[in-house]
């Protein structure tokens, strides 16, 4: 699968994303939604809040219109229009003047990181507070006369949630799921990174022709957006084959990988084999059933292995939830080497077919098919080298060897040591030399 995505193109957006002020709901998760949608035809949906989705409620739409903090002489300590992280999400309104020691339990700050605004929530009980850097708490601590405290909010009750859904149908009806999560305000790799790989792997996918597998892309604010989605479709999702969470992978760390909840599925099998082929080790994170949305695909109803690939994963770095989850944490060229990875992983899983032989009673003769070397010499005394070599004749003895319709490309790839895309290309002269079938019927359970 190629790719014509260049690293200033992911650039580009991230400037043009970052500002927005994204939540669970609200008119900045139609902005980016919309945006994302000069990338991919985007389907954006809206679930209405109040319904109920299972075990929870699509919530009111919050509306922000401005908060801050003013010292006694009027100027603004706290701007909410410097940095959306300094409102504590979902905060209600609030428009009084008090003395800090009033304030102070309202003021979230990182005694640990004191440069940094921390990013907190208070979506599921009506709260508010503010966020603010070390430094601007200890101004506004300095002062003794009362301030003015602001946040001009609102709640839709006859509001919405939305999400964007693109469906990529495939020659077959085994689909896989790619799933990222729209809620978090201006941070970049929590979760712009994730937004955009996403968004990129869908188009990849799309100017590929039809893939042999369907792909469902959906864009959700985390949890509730995911809960929502599934309720909404339930039928179909208990139909999915598997999936990814894309989530922080811009960072400057080495790549890692989340494994699914059955920690050697296919899913995580096809991510093993895409580092593999790229000789690059990851860190590797065994499931546990905390982190994002695989809580909600993986849950009992529903049993989705689902798996991530991060670069600089969620809780594992100092910038984390923080106003230092910037764009000078996250670029484009360390999006684009997750999205390689990415990439790498859905053709896997997409091309992942069984073969059966067409002459399995002793070897097929491959010279008479110019898929020999003719030089019969060479052969015995390269035999060394060409086993380690990852050769081609050595994918065409593995997959014609292997050519029994019990054994997919990806296994074959795992029992040779040969690239996953080398075995890819030589099946397909195999095919066309009449040698192996495809077993579209027994594309892999
Ligand atoms: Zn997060």
């Amino acid at each position: 699968m190629n790719t014509n995505t260049h690293a200033n193109e992911i650039d580009a957006f991230l400037r043009q994303l970052f500002p927005i002020p994204r939540s669970l709901t609200g008119d900045g998760n139609r902005d980016t939604l919309r945006i994302l949608q000069e990338i991919i035809p985007l389907e954006i949906i809206e679930y209405p809040s109040g319904t109920p989705v299972y075990d929870w409620t699509i919530p009111d739409e919050w509306i922000i219109h401005d908060a801050y903090i003013k010292k006694p002489n009027g100027e603004r300590v706290i701007d909410y229009s410097e940095c959306n992280l300094h409102a504590v999400g979902y905060s209600m309104p609030i428009n009084k003047t008090m003395v800090f020691d009033d304030l102070a339990p309202r003021l979230h700050m990182l005694e640990s990181n004191p440069e940094a605004i921390p990013y907190r929530t208070t979506y599921y009980s009506r709260d508010w507070g503010f966020c603010v850097t070390k430094k601007q708490y200890e101004e506004l601590e300095s002062f003794s006369d009362p301030l003015e405290v602001c946040i001009d909010s609102e709640f839709d009750t006859n509001g919405a949630m939305v999400i964007g859904e693109l469906q990529i149908p495939g020659e077959t009806d085994k689909e896989f799921l790619v799933s990222t999560y729209v809620c978090h305000p201006s941070m970049a790799n929590d979760n712009l990174s994730g937004i955009l790989t996403a968004a990129f792997l869908a188009r990849d996918l799309l100017q590929n022709g039809t893939p042999r597998c369907s792909w469902r892309f959906i864009f959700v604010p985390e949890t509730i957006g995911a809960i929502a989605y599934l309720y909404h479709n339930e039928t179909e999702m208990k139909g999915i084959r598997g999936g990814l969470v894309v989530t922080t992978c811009g960072g400057r760390g080495p790549l890692g990988f989340k494994e699914s909840y059955l920690g050697n599925d296919l899913i995580d099998r096809a991510i093993r084999q895409a580092f593999k082929d790229r000789s690059i080790e990851p860190i590797c994170y065994p499931f546990a059933p905390d982190g994002s949305d695989e809580r909600q695909y993986s849950s009992p109803g529903f049993r989705i292995p689902m798996a991530s690939i991060t670069r600089d994963k969620y809780y594992e770095y100092s910038q984390y939830h923080t106003s230092l989850d910037n764009l000078e944490f996250v670029t484009g060229k360390q999006i684009k080497e997750s999205l390689n990875m990415y990439r790498d992983v859905v053709n896997i899983l997409d091309q992942n077919l069984f073969y059966c032989s067409t002459t399995p009673y002793g070897e097929p003769q491959l010279g008479k098919r110019n898929l020999y070397p003719s030089t019969g010499g060479a052969i015995n005394q390269q035999g060394a080298a060409v086993s380690t070599n990852h050769g081609e004749l050595d994918a065409i003895t593995w997959l014609l060897f292997l050519a029994d319709g019990e054994h997919d490309l990806l296994a074959i790839s795992e029992r040779s040591g040969l690239r996953f895309s080398v075995l890819q290309q030589v099946a397909g002269r195999l095919v066309e030399a009449g040698l192996v079938e495809s077993v579209s019927a027994r594309l892999t359970v």
